[in-house]
């Protein structure tokens, strides 16, 4: 494990949840320079590596790693367990409170309910690119969450718009001139809406070999890219499915041509390889949507399309979790009628089904400031973010798989699925201090010190 390495040699290969470690005797080439290329596999699973003869998967490049290399059995996220809050802890240190990232979305009901959060300047915290910056070393990014302006020498930020001109949007917000020079050099690029089921095989296709090249030409000293389709697959199909697993497979042949990069550019020896996820899943059968309540009682009110036109108070779904928000946080009349209408509802139709994560609770997990409180689905559930439904209750379509959920029981539940899942106010209390080996924050200790110390030895 990393904590009892004691020294590093001066190259390294190193994974917080996949890793190789290399002895310096076991290689040929003297090094001039460190380099750090930070790899997140999004919805990454332990079982998929930890077990890959269990799913007779086959993945030579991930394998390998692991062979010679260091690896964690499962780690701790953030609340709420999704893709954005979790990936901007990966480069600060720090939970969503504090970095400001706190959902894949931006809280603005009348002006649509997907708006990611796109700029880096919406980050509250410092970086690892703006810390390798500040050292003057060369940085780059391919399609990393909230990485629009960031200051980096190569930048293609990431954009998952549901809409079809995906492509171009990355390209404005690339540094100028770099995306059009690359796809030159691989041929049109053409991204679908993230909304496809299909989306991601050309979007992580794209990322990988610009990333490749970037490599190759520009040799960056810390390098970051995510791939999406693992995620997108379990979305759509679920746990564990072919597609699921062909995902996988798909994956680590894409770690291969990273690496193969790195190779061609003569820094294989100088680069230390980190491969992160960035949570887990569950499937789900059903959605919930408590903004039919509001609705209802006229807490909230819809157009003629079913957008929000306004709004006093305002459910959103972060998958497994749901933040409930009052627009007039000063009014406590307003406050004490939601917060009233959403337990006796629960209590009444729900229990067991949707249990209230307090306020003080999500000030322990530095979670969703502001809310008034947030809602957690139990096994199987997931809450909507879509127009508001005319009843609370739902078909999952399009979804068969989900992430959101506490920290403790996404991480427990795709580590040993035989185990109980406790909803008792203690696990979520001791969340995190728990048995887990690692966490996000953890994690990033180690990669930060990880990349301090490559980059010490220049
Ligand atoms: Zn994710």
């Amino acid at each position: 494990m990393p904590e009892r390495m004691k020294k590093f040699s001066r190259v390294v290969y190193w994974c917080v949840l996949l890793g190789i470690l290399v002895p310096r005797d076991l290689l040929s080439a003297e090094t001039t320079q460190p380099h750090v290329l930070l790899l997140s596999i999004d919805g990454l699973r332990p079982d998929y590596y930890l077990h890959p003869d269990t799913y007779h998967l086959k993945i030579p490049h991930l394998r390998a790693l692991m062979q010679h290399g260091s690896y964690a059995q499962r780690m701790l996220g953030v609340y709420p367990t999704l893709t954005y809050p979790s990936h901007t802890t990966i480069v600060t240190g720090v939970r969503p409170a504090r970095h400001g990232i706190v959902s894949n979305f931006i809280l603005a009901p009348t002006q649509g309910l997907l708006n990611w959060y796109l700029k880096s300047t919406d980050i509250q915290a410092k970086t690892l690119w703006q810390a390798a910056r500040d050292k003057g070393l060369k940085t780059a990014i391919v399609t990393w969450p909230v990485s629009y302006d960031a200051p980096v020498d190569y930048l293609i930020p990431e954009n998952l718009a549901a809409t079809s001109d995906i492509a171009d949007l990355i390209r404005q917000g690339s540094t100028a001139g770099l995306f059009e020079d690359l796809a030159k050099h691989f041929g049109p690029i053409k991204l679908l809406p993230f909304s496809d089921p299909k989306a991601c095989l050309p979007l992580d296709s794209m990322t990988t070999n610009f990333a490749a090249e970037i490599v190759r030409r520009y040799q960056p000293h810390l390098l970051l890219v995510h791939l999406l389709d693992l995620d997108h697959e379990q979305h759509s199909t679920g746990i564990d499915t072919p597609q699921v697993l062909a995902s996988f497979e798909r994956i680590d042949g894409l770690i291969g041509k990273l690496s193969d990069a790195v190779r061609q550019a003569g820094l294989l020896a100088d680069t230390t390889f980190v491969i992160v996820g960035d949570h887990g899943f569950l499937p789900v059968h059903a959605a919930l949507d408590f903004n039919a309540l509001l609705l209802e009682k006229g807490l909230l009110s819809i157009d003629e399309t079913g957008k929000i036109k306004d709004w006093s108070a305002f459910v959103q779904g972060n998958g497994g979790a749901a933040a409930v928000y009052v627009k007039d946080s000063n009014d406590a009349a307003l406050r004490a009628q939601v917060e009233k209408l959403l337990r006796d509802e629960i209590a009444a139709r729900y229990e067991g089904i949707v249990r209230i994560v307090e306020r003080e609770q999500l000030d322990q997990l530095e979670a969703f400031p502001g809310a008034l409180l947030a809602l957690e689905a139990t096994d199987g559930y997931y809450f909507s973010l879509s127009n508001p439904k005319r009843q609370i209750l739902n078909p999952s379509d399009p979804f068969k798989g989900m992430h959101g959920y506490l920290p403790l029981r996404i991480t427990r539940q795709n580590s040993d699925r035989t185990e109980h899942i406790s909803w008792s106010d203690k696990h979520l209390q001791n969340s995190s201090r728990g048995f887990v080996s690692k966490s996000l924050i953890h994690r990033w200790r180690l990669v930060s010190s990880l990349v301090a110390e490559a980059f010490a030895r220049e």
